[in-house]
């Protein structure tokens, strides 16, 4: 059997839930012996790749570049995870959809509280446009699970995967998975 592919991703979330995942502490020694990561902001990977089979989706999609991503993502995943309550609802990172415009959080971020070059970050190759709505993963692409939590205990984590993990074995005897 060959290792299962496993992508975690990060777009709009504070990095919380990549740190529980982490706090599974001895079990990701396990893991390793059982997938392969092929993509992660804790691996130097710069290309999401082809056939992943598991993927990980911490935060909501608040700019033009987590859109590309997600969308990838999508294309090239078997199984995606929308992981945290950022993926699962906007959560922390939709707070500024009541407030209307991303130029409604800009202006006082960048011009009105600005000390110096009061200006609004413009360069579309460093800084990616914001949506003008944040939202959560699935209403962007389809997602198979839904793992929520602020951040997702890493118990909770580890049961997923395990599950997970389970099936994979399933399929690879002949049962489709996802
Ligand atoms: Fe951070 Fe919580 Fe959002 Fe995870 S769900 S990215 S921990 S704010």
């Amino acid at each position: 059997m060959g290792l299962v592919k496993v992508a975690t991703v990060w777009l709009g979330g504070c990095s919380g839930c990549h740190m529980s995942f982490l706090d599974m502490d001895e079990f990701l020694i396990e893991l390793a012996g059982l997938i392969e990561l092929v993509y992660s902001p804790i691996a130097d990977i710069k290309e999401y790749p082809h056939g992943v089979d598991v993927a990980l989706v911490e935060g909501a999609v608040a700019n033009t570049e987590n859109l590309h991503v997600i969308r990838t993502v999508r294309e090239r995943t078997r199984t995606v995870i929308s992981f945290g309550d950022c993926a699962v609802t906007g959560n922390v990172t939709a707070m500024r959809n009541p407030l209307g415009s991303p130029l409604e959080v800009l202006e006082p971020a960048y011009i009105e509280l600005a000390d110096v070059n009061r200006r609004i970050p413009d360069d579309r190759a460093i800084v990616p446009e914001l949506l003008e709505r944040v939202l959560p993963v699935h209403a962007v692409i389809p997602v198979e699970y839904y793992l929520p939590g602020c951040p997702p205990p890493a118990p909770r984590i580890r049961a997923a995967l395990e599950k997970l993990l389970g099936l994979k074995k399933e399929e690879v005897e002949g049962q489709r998975f996802g």
